[in-house]
Order: structure tokens, then sequence, then C-alpha cells
């Protein structure tokens, strides 16, 4: 398996087409840095058939990828960054080109939507992967630790089920850390170690998983994802200040008055932080079993943008965060293929490494039955909408 190049004017093939691969926000990224650069790309190229302009550039689907094989091929994607490149070499597409140098140019912030000045920020990340690409290496760009099944938000749409919960719970740190270390120890690169709920200040312990983690050298960057309702204690507080440490606050624009409070005590402490603002959310839609083909199960998995986000709750490594709470919920059956469980304490590594690249290379899960998939290109609702009960739903066992 061949590494990818850096795209660059000394490096990209002259007079062949520049398409780039991932029609979002590392594709932004990607159109942004190549027109700074001086060149325009001819098409974008995105597995969603629902996109077909963007940036005002065409978007191909990988299938007309076949009349471009010799063309520069930008790898826009950081959480896909493997699978694409898989793709793409199984083409026979030989002109693969990955960001690294674009990433360092000084690119206008003010021209960058909201999401891509957060990559931009967190292009690290992108680094990391691309750097720790190869096929022996078990490398994760993001693994999301949940902390607590609790939050101090009602929302109706959240897609980790929150809204499930009768009698949430924060999660014995303690208890399940044997199970992170037996994974960690199995891993090359996590790219991204993102602690979330439910809310992960509800849980006034959550500063610990930061104090374990913060000084492996396998785990590149800590993040913190908060919707900005509470003020930590001082040992959160403290915790936070730590140099892979970054804090990213969701504003749903319906508590802005106590993440104005939280950002002056975060700047108090030199927490970094990171405000980014959601007007809307994509509609996973409620727990039902749908009864989908296994070719419907692979469709809405492709197109769904939680694919990648492995999830570690209560000793056990989902595919997605859906799933994990959906499991965790009793809202679907215990499928024993979608996770890999770290509380079982006799696994050997060679076992535990092949269920983690099994988990990697899946192409659906049954949670997918039990999800609406959230696509990032089809029709948005309204984030954050409250609701003053649970939503009630019959477990399954
Ligand atoms: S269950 Fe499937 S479709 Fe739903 S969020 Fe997870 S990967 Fe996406």
């Amino acid at each position: 398996m061949s590494h990818t190049i850096s795209f660059s004017s000394q490096t990209y093939i002259k007079d062949n087409p520049i398409i780039i691969y991932g029609a979002s926000v590392y594709g932004e990224l990607a159109y942004i840095s190549l027109r700074q650069m001086g060149f325009v790309p001819d098409f974008y190229c995105d597995k969603s058939k629902k996109r077909k302009e963007y940036l005002g550039t065409k978007v191909i689907s990988p299938e007309e990828l076949d009349c471009f094989k010799e063309s520069n091929i930008i790898i826009a994607s950081a959480d896909f960054f493997g699978e694409i490149k898989k793709e793409l070499e199984e083409k026979g597409c030989s002109n693969l080109f990955d960001m690294t140098e674009m990433l360092k140019l000084e690119l206008p912030k003010e021209q960058l939507s909201n999401r891509a000045r957060e990559m931009y920020d967190n292009k690290q990340n992108y680094i990391n992967i691309v750097q720790n690409q190869s096929e022996d290496r078990l490398v994760f760009n993001r693994i999301q630790y949940v902390v607590s099944e609790r939050c101090s938000l009602k929302c109706k749409d959240c897609s980790h089920l929150m809204q499930y919960y009768q009698k949430p719970e924060d999660i014995d740190l303690y208890g399940y850390k044997p199970a992170f270390d037996r994974l960690l120890d199995q891993v090359d690169c996590i790219a991204e170690l993102r602690i979330l709920g439910g809310e992960p200040f509800m849980n006034k312990t959550m500063g610990q998983v930061i104090h374990w983690y913060h000084d492996s050298n396998k785990i590149q960057n800590i993040s913190v994802y908060t919707n900005g309702t509470i003020i930590p204690c001082e040992e959160i507080l403290m915790s936070l200040q730590k140099e892979k440490v970054k804090v990213h606050i969701s504003n749903y624009k319906i508590n802005e008055d106590k993440i104005k409070k939280l950002i002056k005590v975060f700047d108090e402490y030199q927490v970094r932080h990171f405000l980014r603002d959601y007007d809307s959310w994509q509609d996973a839609g409620g727990v039902e079993f749908r009864n989908y083909s296994l070719e419907q199960k692979k469709e809405v998995f492709s197109s769904c943008f939680e694919r990648n986000g492995f999830t570690f709750l209560k000793g056990r490594l989902y595919r997605c965060p859906r799933e994990a709470h959906a499991m965790n919920l009793k809202a679907m059956p215990d499928v024993r293929e979608d996770y890999v469980d770290f509380m079982y304490e006799n696994g050997t590594s060679k076992e535990w490494k092949q269920q983690l690249k099994n988990l990697q290379n899946c192409s659906w899960l049954e949670g997918c039955n039990y999800c609406g998939g959230p696509d990032n290109h089809v029709q948005s609702i309204p984030a954050a909408r409250q609701i003053s009960q649970p939503i009630e739903y019959k477990p399954l066992y």
C-alpha cells in the first residue's frame, strides 16, 4: 500500500484535472487552499447522490471517477481518509494526494464557514491521520468517550438518543478504566479523544479521564463537548488547562447568558475553547425498527456522517454513538458483531486487534435498522428543540 503525496504546485500532475474527494468541510478547506495556490478544482467527488454542486463546482459520483483515473485526486476527509484511499486504490486511481501542505497555508478565516474554521484550527488531526496511514497500524481519527447519560438540556431530536433515558446516570469512570486501558493498548494512534455526555460536566469526576490519558503518546488531542450550561468545578477547570485539551461549546442560542459566563471563566483559567453556533441538525428519526433490506442498511450507513463516530460506552467500543446508546437503552437487540467488548478480560491482543479492524471495515450496522441515518446533504431540522419529559419507548428486553 503506497502513501499519498502532499498536494502542491511541485507534486501535482500538470494538465490532468484536479478533483477534490469529499464535498464537505475539508472539501471547503481544500477549495480555499487551491484558490490561494492559484488552482481551480475541476470537480468534487462525493458518495452522496444528493449533492450535485458544492461551492459552485460540479460534484461527480465515485462511479464517474472511472473516466478520470489519471486525475489529481485530493482526499478531503479526516474521518474517512483510509476508506476513501482504499476505494480509490481499488479503482486504479494512481495520483492520490493529501492536504498536509495545503493545510499549512495561512487561510483567510473570515471566508471560512464556522465548521471549516473549527476543522482548520484542528488541522493537526488530519495531519496525524495522514502520517499514520498504514494497514498495519490501528489509527482512529476520533474516539468519543461517554462520561454521562445525563444532560442539562432536554433536546427532542438528540442524535445520541439522550431524550429516551428515563433514569440517566453518570458513568462509573473508575469501573470502566481497565476496559479503556485495554483498548488503548491495542491502538497506535487516536487523533482526537472526544469527551462527551449527555453533558460531560454533569459528571463531577470527568476530569479524571483527562488526568489518566493526557500523557499518553497515542492520544494526540483531547476535546470536551459541552452545551455551555454548566460552569465546571475548580478541579475540572484545572484539568481543562492541560496543553492537549480544548473545549468545544455548542451554542444552540437558548442559553447564551450562561455561555457568556462560561467563556469568562474559561478565559480566567486560560482554558482553550471554541464556540460554534448551531441553528439546525440533521434528523435521525426515532428508534423504531425499520426492517431495511441489507442493501438499504448499506445505503443508510454509507451516507451517514456519524458512521465513523467510534464511541466508548461502558467498556465497549461501538462504531457510532447512536447505536451505542440504542443498545445501552435496549431499544435494539444486543448485536455482538457491532461492538468490541473490552470488559472481557481474557482476550488476546491479536483477537482485540482483529475485532477492531473488523469494526473499522464494516459496511453497515444492525443499528442502522433503528435509525433514520443522519446525512449532511438532506433537509435539516431546528437544533435543540426542548421537551419537558423523556420520550417513551419499549425496551426490547
Ligand atoms: S446507526 Fe447507522 S445510520 Fe444511524 S447514526 Fe449509526 S451509522 Fe449512522
